[in-house]
């Protein structure tokens, strides 16, 4: 055994945090041969919600499939238990909390992302709006402005950014939904638009997801009653301006401020890395130009698949941070997580 599966072993061993895992990509195709048995170890490691994020309207039916197999994942669980009850009495309540509560519960967000912005339409608008409607997510996400590489700053590219984000936030405020905010170096812009919009953070909710600004732009988005999503980067300890901008936000508002994901397959924590190639298999890391994401590619196993059963390790490094004891962080990010999702969700050990 590694050191790093040693050391793996040894944290899953430890006490277990109910989590949600505000942002995931679990829906991508690199899940689609262990997704299941991914889902199961997620639950085992305290996540009991994750959300699924949107980002290109052709596979926003995706999300709503593998929503229904985490539903079908569960069912199967329940009547499995129905059975055992029939049987065998005495082992009742142990199965009933370890059958019917084995994976996390899934929840959708629906948006067109910044990084694809070539490949939206306004026909994918159009439908866009008429699946809120219809098939009611949780939040509009994720939705943003992106100037990671050269094209994306060019004029046309970053006014479609921008109609393209203003319009989904008019979505939002019409359906009185919370959003998801990606923002990579255009938080000024992104800032200028959110406090000209009649979309109220403080009313609605929302999450600046992978925060990745400085100081004054954490505590703007918080400001604004932004919560500030902090993925496994956060692990890194030369990820100096990111912690940082993390203490600065939690030293003026607290750790009300924060809530925590995975962003997987992306964000992989540092502990869970096992190959010194950590780009995306997106390429939203590499300057790569976006033409498919998360797709199985034969060439790049070794990649460092992020999955959402990493997520305590988030909790770890952002407790050691912020010098906060983990149960009383992890009771507090649950609270924050349905304050900014809208949510009611109970916490398990209230
Ligand atoms: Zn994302």
């Amino acid at each position: 055994m590694s050191d790093v599966s040693q050391s793996v072993a040894a944290h899953q061993a430890q006490s277990r945090y109910p989590l949600i895992d505000t942002h995931t990509h679990f829906d991508a195709p690199v899940f689609d041969e262990d997704r299941e048995i991914e889902a199961q170890s997620a639950y085992k490691n305290g996540v009991e919600h994750l959300v699924l994020v949107g980002y290109l309207y052709r596979h926003f039916d995706r999300l709503y499939k593998v929503k229904r197999s985490f539903e079908s994942q569960s069912q199967l669980q329940s009547s499995g238990y129905s059975k055992i009850k029939s049987e065998k009495t005495s082992v009742e309540s142990v199965a009933a909390s370890q059958l019917e509560t084995i994976v996390p519960k899934a929840h959708i967000a629906l948006g067109l992302h910044p990084f694809y912005i070539e490949q939206h339409t306004e026909a994918h608008l159009q439908a866009m709006a008429k699946m809120l409607d219809k098939q009611r997510p949780i939040a509009i996400g994720e939705i943003g402005l992106d100037t990671f590489t050269k094209e994306m700053k060019e004029s046309e590219n970053f006014a479609k950014q921008q109609h393209f984000f203003i319009s989904q936030l008019d979505m939002a405020v019409a359906h009185q939904l919370p959003v998801m905010l990606h923002i990579r170096k255009a938080h000024a812009d992104a800032l200028a638009i959110l406090k000209e919009h009649a979309y109220d953070a403080k009313a609605l909710g929302g999450i600046a997801h992978s925060f990745s600004g400085g100081e004054q732009e954490a505590k703007a988005f918080v400001k604004l009653s932004f919560k500030l999503g902090v993925t496994g980067q956060i692990t890194n300890p030369n990820a100096k301006k990111l912690r940082r901008a993390i203490q600065a936000a939690v030293a003026e508002y607290g750790i009300e401020c924060l809530v925590i994901e995975t962003d997987c397959p992306d964000m992989t924590p540092i502990m869970c890395q096992t190959s010194g190639d950590n780009s995306s298999a997106l390429g939203k890391n590499s300057g790569q130009s976006p033409n498919d994401e998360w797709q199985k590619d034969e060439n790049q196993q070794d990649y460092n698949r992020n999955v959402p059963a990493n997520l305590p390790w988030v909790l770890e490094s952002l407790s050691e941070l912020l010098k906060v004891d983990k149960a009383l962080l992890a009771r507090q990010l649950w609270h924050n997580s349905i304050a900014s999702l809208a949510q009611s969700w109970p916490y398990p050990l209230d």
